[in-house]
């Protein structure tokens, strides 16, 4: 059955409601959202959940122009439009349509979106259930070996570190660093040691980072695939970020402190050049 939706200032058929492939909810995980429940044609606990929605917008820093009442009144007019009963609404807020960048830029208009789904809450072998459950890790999220768009918080520091006038940040676990907001991390001591993180579930499988230390081997340097702490990263001779679209890229300061002189380090150079040299030669 065909249902009204609500999308950016209308009400309009569900099939009609398509939102833009380039919208930050979709690259990013750039949004929030609420489910409230509709019992007899009424929201239950409304204020908690209007509540809770604002505080996670103002987390992300998204400056919705709904203020409470039109939230209320939007979810009010969908019950009534879909004729619900017994349900849920679903409400949610992107940062909005923008160019594919981890740095959000602060002029994208957010999207508002809401729908409703009838559920028979009340019915009494729903309420009855006995369920089972098991036990598991709590990893949310500790998998960033999966290439996911669950990229918010990779975007969100970005856009922190550009604001502190720095053009990126390197993620710290534990004390040792795990890699960049969307890079792998190395470092470079004496010229002749590369230090990378090994390849687990606390960071991506570059595939730039696997070519670059292919290249680092036939250069004849030392490599170490273990994890470096924050002091060993400032106290190193170079630093270096690898992605696909960056290649190698030099990082000469780390938390203020200036790695080696303060320029592109020659091993840094030299991998890069023989990098650009066998990249060009092997694409197809
Ligand atoms: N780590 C993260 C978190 C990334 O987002 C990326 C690039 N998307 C990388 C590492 C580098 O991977 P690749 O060399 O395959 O681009």
């Amino acid at each position: 059955m065909i249902k009204t939706v609500y999308l950016n200032g209308k009400f309009v058929p569900d099939f009609e409601a398509q939102i833009s492939i380039f919208d930050r909810g979709f690259l990013f995980g750039d949004s929030v959202y609420e489910v409230t429940t509709v019992l007899g044609g009424k929201l239950v606990a409304w204020e908690g959940h209007v509540e809770r929605f604002y505080r996670s917008l103002k987390r992300l820093k998204i400056t919705s122009s709904c203020d409470r009442q039109t939230l209320l009144n939007l979810h009010r007019q969908l019950v009534q439009l879909n004729q619900l009963k017994d349900g849920l609404i679903y409400m949610q807020v992107s940062r909005g349509v923008a160019q594919r960048d981890f740095l959000i830029n602060e002029k994208v208009e957010p999207s508002l979106v809401l729908f409703s789904q009838e559920i028979d809450l009340l019915e009494p072998s729903r309420l009855n259930r006995r369920l089972k459950i098991i036990t598991v890790p709590e990893t949310r999220w500790e998998h960033r070996d999966i290439k996911t768009t669950q990229l918010l918080a990779a975007s969100l520091m970005k856009t922190e570190a550009n604001a502190l006038g720095v053009d990126d940040a390197w993620f710290v676990e534990d004390g040792y660093i795990t890699e960049g907001t969307s890079s792998n991390a190395f470092i470079v001591v004496n010229s002749k040691k590369i230090i990378t993180r090994k390849i687990d579930r606390a960071i991506l499988a570059g595939v730039t980072r696997f070519s670059i230390l292919e290249v680092a081997m036939q250069l004849g340097l030392e490599i170490q695939e273990r994890a470096f702490s924050v002091e060993e990263a400032e106290l190193a001779d170079e630093a270096f970020i690898t992605s696909a679209t960056n290649f190698i890229a030099s990082v000469v300061e780390i938390n203020g402190k200036k790695i080696g002189n303060g320029r592109i380090g020659s091993t840094t150079l030299l991998l890069r050049e023989r990098y650009l040299t066998e990249i060009k030669k092997t694409a197809i």
